[in-house]
């Protein structure tokens, strides 16, 4: 039989706010254990939260961002359940009235333009973390990070692939980073990714039973712990056996789910609204504020950049997927408007490369970029002008980054100005031609392969500096030169 997938994904964002949601300690990452704390966020008994207006208004902007209908009036729910780093035995959450409804995300999956319909989006508080030492028996809580401010953010069961989870989970991301509410590190846990994963026979409309996969702290075991999952439950039903709906951990090392608890019901954790806050209203004027603040989102530029630029879709989706990024690529093209098609392939080649490498963009904005962009612009135009060639723009760029310099400073300094005088360019061609006559005499009785040696001789002889175009026509003149002088006419059917 076969089978197909339906996927909803269930994702908890951190957000950038300084302090808590409901106090005032602060949210920064890496300070001792429990020093970020105070009665409210350990939960004291006879303390009141107090909501933190910076969280609802990030909270505004991401749904206004996935295109969301915001609730004139919301409710903190508590969602009750017992675990050490809760200390109030409760998390503050919203439940029956969420801000934001019926939002979608603009997507392109594989050259198409799709959408994923967003189920809700709410505000929650995150819980503490436990600490399991391996030298001892003991577990240790560190509570820093109860009351840090959390979205989640709901997809209806629109994802039909692993890859599909992949592009929606990225450009989630991206609308994320874009408006500046999260870094989106999934490594470092501030953008975190549950799904809820089920399969049916092809062309059936009922839903098979559904399986919540916790613990995929990156793209790549979004994707494998997907694959996984759907074969398992394939593999289930071919086998007469029944999926049971259960809660199941990715085990990254060995590449496999296994089962974690049943899945807990709504009911089990006894939402109630939290008596200690009061529903939240949000005036319109304040959600037409935060609209017009928002920045060109990354479905909108793709678009921009393919209309105003003539990018392929290809290059538009990989340079808008972080806006930095994307604001990189137009000030360099800024600098040097001939061809940015051009620039296009020397930010996705070069600049993302040695980003990647070197880890730069693990932080929301990239503050140590490879070079200015008005310096890549400029490399660009000495390239088009043909100063200097594509083979020796790879050695300016990397000198560009290691000095800091304009490529013009490089160029003149260490002499890498193109070879495009013809006298000069001439002479290092002859002699070339006069230290390989076998070479030549087998190019005179057709191989023209052999062009590419002498290019390449040419090439070394002149440190990469020719211009290759005038390199090509010189020689190709110089090499059927010779042949005219030396061959004489009907030597070539000497052989029959
Ligand atoms: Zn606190």
């Amino acid at each position: 039989m076969e089978y197909e997938a339906v996927i909803g994904l269930e994702v908890h964002a951190q957000l950038l706010t300084k302090s808590k949601i409901f106090c005032g300690c602060s949210t920064k990452f890496g300070a001792a254990p429990n020093y970020n704390t105070c009665p409210v966020c350990t939960g004291l008994p006879g303390v009141l939260p107090v909501l933190n207006r910076r969280v609802v208004e990030f909270a505004l902007r991401a749904a206004l961002a996935t295109h969301c209908e915001i609730a004139p009036v919301s409710r903190w729910a508590r969602k009750n359940y017992f675990y050490p780093d809760l200390p109030k035995g409760y998390q503050i959450s919203m439940y029956e009235s969420p801000l934001a409804q019926h939002g979608y995300i603009a997507l392109n999956l594989n050259g198409q333009s799709a959408g994923v319909r967003l189920t809700r989006i709410h505000m929650e508080e995150d819980a503490g973390k436990n600490i399991h030492d391996a030298h001892s028996d003991a577990s240790l809580v560190d509570l820093n990070r109860a009351g840090v401010p959390l979205l989640e953010i709901v997809s209806e069961p629109d994802i039909r692939t692993p890859e599909e989870a992949g592009t929606y989970l990225r450009g989630l991301r991206a609308i994320l980073q874009y408006i500046e509410v999260c870094d989106g590190n999934m490594e470092e846990g501030s953008l975190r990714c549950d799904a809820n994963v089920s399969v049916r026979p092809r062309g059936s409309t009922t839903l098979g039973t559904k399986v919540e996969v916790k613990n995929l702290n990156s793209f790549r075991a979004v994707e494998k712990a997907l694959q996984y999952e759907i074969q398992r439950q394939s593999e289930m039903i071919d086998s007469g056996g029944r999926v049971v709906q259960e809660t199941r951990l990715w085990d990254a090392d060995r590449e496999m789910t296994r089962s974690m608890r049943s899945k807990e019901l709504a009911h089990d954790y006894r939402y109630f609204p939290d008596p200690d806050l009061l529903p939240l209203l949000v005036n319109p004027d304040w959600i037409d504020e935060v609209k017009t603040s928002l920045p060109e989102l990354p479905a909108e530029r793709r678009e921009r950049l393919m209309r105003e630029h003539s990018l392929p879709v290809y290059d538009a989706e990989i340079l808008t997927t972080r806006k930095d990024v994307a604001d990189y690529y137009e000030a360099a093209v800024h600098a040097y408007p001939s061809d940015p098609k051009t620039i296009s392939n020397w930010v996705m080649d070069s600049v993302l490369r040695v980003i990647k490498d070197e880890k730069l963009d693990t932080e929301l904005r990239i503050t140590k970029w490879p070079c200015p962009p008005e310096h890549l612009g400029a490399l660009v135009c000495l390239i088009n002008e043909g100063k200097i060639s594509g083979k020796i723009a790879k050695t300016v760029f990397d000198e560009m980054r290691r000095s800091g310099k304009t490529p013009e400073a490089i160029v003149n300094e260490q002499g890498l100005t193109q070879v495009r005088d013809e006298g000069a360019l001439g002479a290092h061609i002859d002699q070339v031609l006069t230290a390989n006559p076998n070479k030549v005499a087998d190019y005179r009785a057709g191989r023209d392969k052999l062009l590419q040696f002498f290019v390449g001789q040419v090439m070394k002889a002149t440190q990469g500096k020719a211009n290759p175009q005038m390199l090509n026509e010189l020689l190709k003149k110089k090499l059927s030169a010779v042949s005219n002088k030396h061959s004489a006419p009907g030597c070539i059917t000497g052989k029959s």
